[in-house]
C-alpha cells in the first residue's frame, strides 16, 4: 500500500526527569501541526510520541530511588501522560522503548544490520560520560571532563569489546542527500552545522554496551544495543517496522520529525546513515526548535530556572501558554522567557485583541437579534482579506512557521476590531431601517467563525467555545476547504455569549 498519511514526531523524551516548559514547547508544536493536519489535511495523520527508557542512568536513578528501572520508569511515564493530558496533547500513538514489541523490531534490526555487514566487531577504547551515555573524542573534552554544557560531568575511560555500525561508509551518501536537499534540515543554521560536521569527516558508531545491563539485549548476548541506536529506532518501530510492513507502508516515510538542537546530529547524520544501511527512504523533514532560556542561558535544573507548565497554566490557563509560547518567536530560534513577557502578550492579544472581539460580536448580536444569525451576504473587502489570511496561514503552517501562522490571524482580528470601531453598531440600532446593522452583525459573525477556525489548532478549547458560541458543531474548521468559504454560516444560526475567555489579569495580581 502506498503512503497515505501525514506522519510527525517529537522526541523521545528521557524518563530520568519529568517535563517543562522546553518539552511542552516541542510537544505543543508537533500538536499544533497534527490538529491543523486532522482538519485541513487532503488523508489522515499520525502523531507519535513517546519515552526513552533505557541506558545506564536510568538504573543508576531507579537503583538510587529502590526500584527496579521499569518500575521507576512506569511512574515516571504516567507523569508525561498526565502532563500531556493536561496541556491538551491529541497524540494518536504513545511508544515507549521498553514495549515488548518496540524491542524485538529493534533486535530484528539490529540482527538484519550485522547480516549485511553494516555492524562489525571491533575494540572500543575511549571517553565514555556515562551521564549523556554518549562517547567523547578527546580533543572534545573541556579541562578533562564531559564537554556537554548541561553535564561537564567526569569523564571514564572505557576498553571494551564492541560492534560498530559503519557510519563512515555512508559519508558520501549523506553528503549527496544534503546537497540534493537543501531544505531537509531547519532551520538554516542546523542544516549548515551538520553539514559542516559531515564535511569534517565521520568516524564509525559504538553501537553495543558490554556493561549496561537496562537496555534491549544484543542479539546472541553480551550486553546491550547502545540506547541511541535503540531510540531512534522509535519512528520506524512505532509505525510498524519490521514486524508489520502493511502498516509501516501507510506512514514511512516521516513527513517531520521535530526535535531539539541538541539532538541534531543523531538526527540528521547517524538516524539517516541507519535508514540508508536498512534501504529505508529517509523522512522528508527534521526541524530542530531551540531553547526556552532564562536570563539568557538554557533552562537549567541545577540552577533552579526550570519552569514546569503547571505554573503557567494555574495563572493564564492551558490555552493561553499554548498561545504564548508559539506566538513568541520564530520556531528554530532560541528565546527569552518571563512572566512578564506572558502576561504582556496575554493581555495585549488574547484579552484585549482576540477576547474582546468575541464578546463584543456575541453581545451585540444578543442585544440587537436576539442572538439570531442575520441573513447571508458577501462583502468582498473583509472576504479578501480573510481569503488572503487563509492563504498566509496554509503556507505559514507549511512551512512549521507557527509564528507566522499566528500573526496572519491576529490581523484579522484586529482587521474585525476596526471594523466594530468604523460602523459602529450601537449607532446603526439606532436607525429605523435595520438593514445595514444586519449586514455588519453577520459579517462579524462570519469573521469569528473564521477566526476559530485559525486559532483551533493552537487553542483547542477556546477554538470550540467560539464554535460552539456561534451555534456550530463539530470540529472547528472542518472540513477546511468547505469551512473556509465566505458566508458559510447559515442565516438563522442561534449563538450565545459566552463567558470571558481571556479576562484582562493586572500585574499586580500576577506577581501574587
Ligand atoms: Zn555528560
Amino acid at each position: 500500500m502506498p503512503k497515505d498519511t501525514f506522519y510527525l514526531t517529537t522526541p523521545l523524551y528521557y524518563t530520568n526527569s519529568t517535563p517543562h516548559i522546553g518539552h511542552a514547547y516541542s510537544t505543543i508544536a508537533a500538536d499544533v501541526l497534527a490538529r491543523y493536519h486532522r482538519v485541513a489535511g487532503k488523508g489522515k495523520s499520525h502523531f507519535l510520541t513517546g519515552t526513552d527508557e533505557h541506558g545506564q542512568r536510568i538504573a543508576d536513578v531507579a537503583a538510587a530511588a529502590g526500584m527496579t528501572p521499569k518500575e521507576f520508569c512506569d511512574q515516571i511515564v504516567e507523569r508525561w501522560k498526565q502532563q500531556w493530558r493536561d496541556i491538551n496533547i491529541s497524540y494518536d500513538q504513545f511508544i515507549r522503548t521498553t514495549d515488548p514489541d518496540h524491542e524485538a523490531a529493534v533486535q530484528r534490526i539490529f540482527t538484519t544490520l550485522r547480516e549485511k555487514g553494516d555492524i562489525v566487531p571491533g575494540r572500543y577504547e575511549g571517553w565514555y560520560c556515562r551521564n549523556d551515555e554518549t562517547f567523547w573524542p578527546e580533543s572534545k573534552l573541556i579541562d578533562g571532563r564531559c564537554p556537554n554544557p548541561e553535564c561537564r560531568r567526569e569523564v571514564e575511560w572505557l576498553s571494551e569489546d564492541a560492534l560498530f555500525f559503519k557510519l563512515s561508509a555512508y559519508r558520501e551518501r549523506l553528503i549527496a542527500h544534503f546537497l540534493a536537499n537543501p531544505a531537509w534540515v531547519r532551520p538554516q543554521s542546523a542544516y549548515n552545522e551538520m553539514f559542516s560536521l559531515l564535511e569534517g569527516g565521520l568516524e564509525d558508531l559504538c553501537v553495543s554496551r558490554a556493561t549496561v545491563g537496562w537496555g534491549v539485549p544484543l542479539p546472541g548476548g553480551g550486553g546491550t544495543i547502545y540506547v541511541w541506536v535503540d531510540a531512534i529506532c522509535n519512528y520506524i518501530t512505532a509505525a510498524g517496522y519490521p514486524l508489520d510492513l502493511d502498516r509501516f507502508s501507510h506512514l514511512w516515510p516521516a513527513d517531520v520529525h521535530l526535535i531539539g538542537k541538541e539532538i541534531l546530529r543523531f538526527h540528521t547524520i547517524i538516524w539517516p546513515a541507519l535508514l540508508m544501511a536498512l534501504d529505508l527512504p529517509l523522512p522528508a523533514l527534521v526541524f530542530a526548535n531551540g531553547w526556552i532560556t532564562m536570563e539568557g542561558e538554557k533552562m537549567s535544573k541545577s540552577k533552579g530556572t526550570v519552569v514546569r507548565p503547571a505554573e503557567l497554566t494555574a495563572q493564564f490557563g492551558v490555552d493561553a501558554m499554548r498561545y504564548v509560547l508559539l506566538a513568541q518567536a520564530a520556531f528554530g530560534s532560541d528565546f527569552g522567557f518571563s512572566e512578564e513577557q506572558m502576561l504582556r502578550r496575554y493581555n495585549a492579544d488574547l484579552a484585549n485583541d482576540l477576547g474582546n472581539l468575541v464578546q463584543r460580536t456575541l453581545s451585540m448580536l444578543a442585544r440587537y437579534r436576539d442572538g439570531i444569525v442575520p441573513e447571508s451576504h458577501v462583502n468582498d473587502a473583509l472576504s479578501a482579506g480573510f481569503d488572503d489570511a487563509r492563504a498566509a496561514y496554509e503556507d505559514a503552517l507549511a512551512n512549521i512557521d507557527f509564528r507566522g501562522a499566528l500573526t496572519s490571524a491576529w490581523e484579522r482580528v484586529r482587521a474585525l476590531n476596526l471594523y466594530v470601531e468604523q460602523t459602529k453598531p450601537w449607532e446603526l440600532a439606532k436607525k429605523p431601517d435595520r438593514a445595514e446593522l444586519d449586514r455588519v452583525l453577520y459579517d462579524l459573525c462570519e469573521g469569528l467563525r473564521w477566526i476559530a477556525a485559525f486559532v483551533y489548532p493552537f487553542m483547542p478549547t477556546t477554538g470550540e467555545a467560539m464554535w460552539s458560541s456561534l451555534g456550530l458543531s463539530g470540529v472547528p474548521g472542518a472540513p477546511w476547504s468547505d469551512a473556509l468559504r465566505w458566508g458559510a454560516l447559515a442565516t438563522g444560526s442561534r449563538t450565545t455569549v459566552p463567558p470571558a475567555l481571556f479576562p484582562r489579569i493586572e500585574a499586580a495580581a500576577a506577581a501574587s
